[in-house]
């Protein structure tokens, strides 16, 4: 059973085990080395780690291991690209059009980049071909067309003794700016940071998840095909060190960061050595809440794909559901029996709905969670464990766990992995009360027929992103960010832009 969107781009059923075992063989030579100053190198301590395919726990390729020495280098060149006048003069077209052809580039190579990302994170790959690639193509499209109309404004100033002065703003590039980003959107997440990053003017170092750095290196190569100067964008893989190395450099003016709130708190500590300027986009535990008025056939499939979508992997999952004690049941029910009709396998296959979680480590986080909400009491409704006869990957059944209370830890911490947890709810103020008792502040789904119930509801969330009648929609034009500990910062929209440049104040005295 689907429970996607259809009638998207999706990747030709003939041609994914070609790309598959083709980017087999490719990737089965010699180690994925770096990307600095528009060259490929080996790291310079020679060491290499090996990225895994989860569907399988095969090792897929083995990729150079970059730490601060190589961070170091990136750093220097993505520093001279951005002052070289190649890259600091270019006007704002000619950086739209280079943007425009890289978005062109991976629209020409959608489909390996879709499978190729299938074998390294495991989502299926229809799937990373609509929302990974799809996602990227749109991204450096909309951000290609800031660049002619990002620019400052004149203010009405008025300054004692009646001088007359012109006050005008301009935007400048921040500089060199660090990108961190994970392994649950690894090539849109790139996207989401490069394309406004370069869109302002800035140089960049990427640096991708470890359990999933292949297509960094390939949007990287495929940059340097577009035109952009060497240097411009950097490409450093390697585990955490070579991300804290990213941050504590003092040549890095700004720091973007998709990750764990923990690990967002530890870079914040790390940017107050030269106050670099810091972006989070951290982790989320958001309500998805439905009242008795809703169309409840809609909402089911909403609460199912809001949280079963990526298995979980997902900073916006709904994991938390609330339903109107009236319709609990039923909506419970129904998102249990959608759970048990979804098709779990290798995403190289078409009718893939869930692929396997990204590690092993992740399948060891989601498992020990799930005996968590068992001994804490709630009532397990479906899945929690290995789907029977899945045993090569990191494969999970979606989960879902009713009976549960504000209390319990798999109510309060975020799983990041498809177990939801429902509630009942009668009162709303003690509904809006319950949903917003989280450290976390990404966002929130509301199910109602009723405008004054979904209006007053939107806005007495706490959260970055409240949908309605919706779930899961992102575009590149709307903001996308969180309260509280879910971030600082909004990526999307001029907001991104403005997380990318400096703003000067410039004061012309005409008397
Ligand atoms: P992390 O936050 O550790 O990793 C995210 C990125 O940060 C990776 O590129 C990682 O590199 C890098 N990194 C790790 N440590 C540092 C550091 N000290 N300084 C700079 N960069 C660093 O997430 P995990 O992969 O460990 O996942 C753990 C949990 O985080 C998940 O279970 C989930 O709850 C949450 N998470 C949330 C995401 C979101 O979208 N909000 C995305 C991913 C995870 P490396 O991969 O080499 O460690």
């Amino acid at each position: 059973m689907t429970v996607y969107a259809s009638g998207r781009p999706a990747v030709s059923t003939f041609t994914v085990p070609e790309y598959a075992e083709r980017l087999k063989r490719a990737l089965g030579g010699s180690p994925q080395q770096l990307l600095i100053d528009g060259k490929r190198f080996d790291s310079r301590s020679g060491e290499t780690f090996e990225t895994v395919n989860p569907a399988t726990g095969e090792v897929l390729a083995r990729v150079a291991k970059g730490n601060a020495a190589d961070v170091d280098l990136a750093v220097s060149a993505a520093r001279r690209s951005f002052e070289k006048p190649t890259w600091r003069r270019m006007n704002g077209y000619d950086r739209g059009n280079l943007l425009l052809r890289l978005a062109d580039l991976i629209e020409r190579d959608a489909e390996e980049l879709a499978v190729l990302e299938c074998l390294d994170n495991g989502k299926p790959a229809r799937l990373t071909r609509l929302v990974e690639v799809e996602g990227a193509i749109k991204t450096f499209r909309y951000f290609a067309g800031w660049t002619t109309k990002f620019g400052g404004e004149t203010l009405p100033v008025s300054p004692r003794g009646g001088a007359e002065i012109l006050n005008y703003t301009t935007r400048e590039p921040v500089g060199v700016a660090g990108l961190i980003v994970p392994w649950n959107y690894p090539l849109s997440m790139a996207a989401w940071k490069v394309a406004p990053a370069l869109a302002a003017g800035c140089a960049v170092v990427l640096k991708p998840a470890e359990q999933t750095p292949l297509t960094a290196l390939r949007l990287g190569e495929l940059a340097l095909e577009a035109g952009f100067p060497p240097g411009v964008l950097n490409v450093v893989t390697g585990f955490g060190d070579a991300g804290a190395a990213l941050v504590a450099h003092p040549g890095v003016d700004k720091i973007a960061f998709t990750g764990s709130t923990e690990v967002g708190k530890e870079i914040v500590r790390a940017c107050a050595g030269n106050l670099k300027k810091v972006s989070l986009e951290l982790g989320g535990k958001s309500p998805h809440i439905v009242f008795p008025d809703a169309d409840l056939d809609a909402a089911a499939i909403a609460v199912a794909n809001g949280i079963f979508f990526n298995q979980g992997q997902t900073c916006t999952a709904g994991s938390r559901l609330y339903a109107h004690a009236s319709c609990f049941e039923r909506i419970v029910n129904a998102v249990g029996d959608i759970a048990r009709k979804l098709k779990i396998g290798d995403g190289l296959k078409p009718d893939t709905d869930l692929g396997p979680l990204a590690s092993q480590e992740q399948w060891d986080r989601v498992n020990r969670y799930v005996g968590i909400g068992r001994d804490e009491g709630a009532k397990l409704v479906t899945g929690g464990r290995r789907p029977p006869g899945l045993d090569g990957g990191y494969f999970f059944e979606p989960t879902v766990f009713a009976d549960t209370t504000a209390q319990m830890r798999v109510v309060r911490e975020e799983i990041f992995g498809p177990v939801l947890t429902a509630l009942a709810w009668n009162d709303i103020d003690d509904l809006m009360e319950k949903a917003n008792d989280s450290v976390y502040g990404l966002s929130a789904g509301i199910w109602t027929q009723n405008i004054k119930h979904a209006h007053r509801a939107a806005a007495a969330l706490k959260a970055g992103t409240v949908w309605i009648n919706c779930y899961n929609l992102v575009d590149p034009s709307t903001p996308f960010g969180g309260f509280k500990q879910s971030g600082w910062g909004r990526e999307h929209g001029r907001q991104a832009m403005e997380l990318y440049s400096e703003v000067k104040s410039v004061w012309v005295n005409l008397s």
